[in-house]
């Protein structure tokens, strides 16, 4: 789908959003900016769901471990960035299987960088204020490590459009998503608002 006002991500509420009653708060942020939703369902995830959504990115143990590494400047035991990685991937199992998720897609123009600008980096604490990360949670690199847990940080954003094409195969069958209109699209993408999109 090359058509860049129909950009599509995936977004998981994680099980802390669903305890701490987010829902509604962060549905309301993409709603407001005029993203669509074309998906929505609300799924206790097993771990395998859960290994099968961080590997649709075949790097991320590498990448989240490369992090790793820089963070503590080298006092990792000796373990290379994929073993990291996978220690972090054994610990959002445990977290994203704990309760209840709720997965959708957002669709819109720029809707990967758009809803990764509105969710905020990887770390509550530095995550800037106005975003959903840094408004709503306070947990931390250091917080999180201190108890061998995944950080809480509320929300899952597919990083790319391919890693959200990737996930979206992953949590929804083709007659899960659907394809509409809102009136909102006019006022958004139509050049002389007259109903005519193309
Ligand atoms: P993001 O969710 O911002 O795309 P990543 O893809 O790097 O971040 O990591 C996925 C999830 O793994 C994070 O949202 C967070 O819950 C958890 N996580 C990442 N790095 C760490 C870490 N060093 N310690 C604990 N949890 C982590
Ligand atoms: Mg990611």
């Amino acid at each position: 789908m090359d058509d860049i006002r129909r950009q599509r991500t995936l977004v998981i509420l994680k099980p802390d959003s669903i305890q701490r009653a987010l829902v509604g708060e962060i549905i309301r942020r993409f709603e407001r900016v005029g993203l669509k939703l074309t998906a929505l369902k609300m799924v206790v995830a097993d771990a395998d769901m859960v290994e099968q959504h961080y590997l649709a990115e075949p790097t991320w143990r590498e990448q989240v471990g490369k992090k790793i590494l820089e963070n503590k400047g080298g006092e990792s035991d000796g373990k290379t960035a994929e073993e990291l990685g996978d220690a972090v991937l054994q610990q959002l199992k445990r977290f994203m299987t704990a309760g209840p998720i709720i997965v959708m897609i957002l669709e819109g123009a720029g809707a990967v960088p758009l809803v990764r600008k509105l969710v905020g980096s990887t770390e509550p604490l530095s995550s800037d204020v106005g975003t959903i990360r840094g408004d709503f949670v306070l947990d931390s690199y250091q917080l999180a490590d201190g108890s061998g847990r995944a950080i809480r940080n509320a929300i899952h954003a597919s990083g790319t459009p391919e890693e959200a094409e990737r996930e979206i195969a992953i949590w929804f069958t083709s007659d899960e998503i659907v394809s509409y209109q809102t009136v909102y699209e006019h006022i958004l993408y139509d050049v002389n608002f007259d109903n005519d999109l193309d």
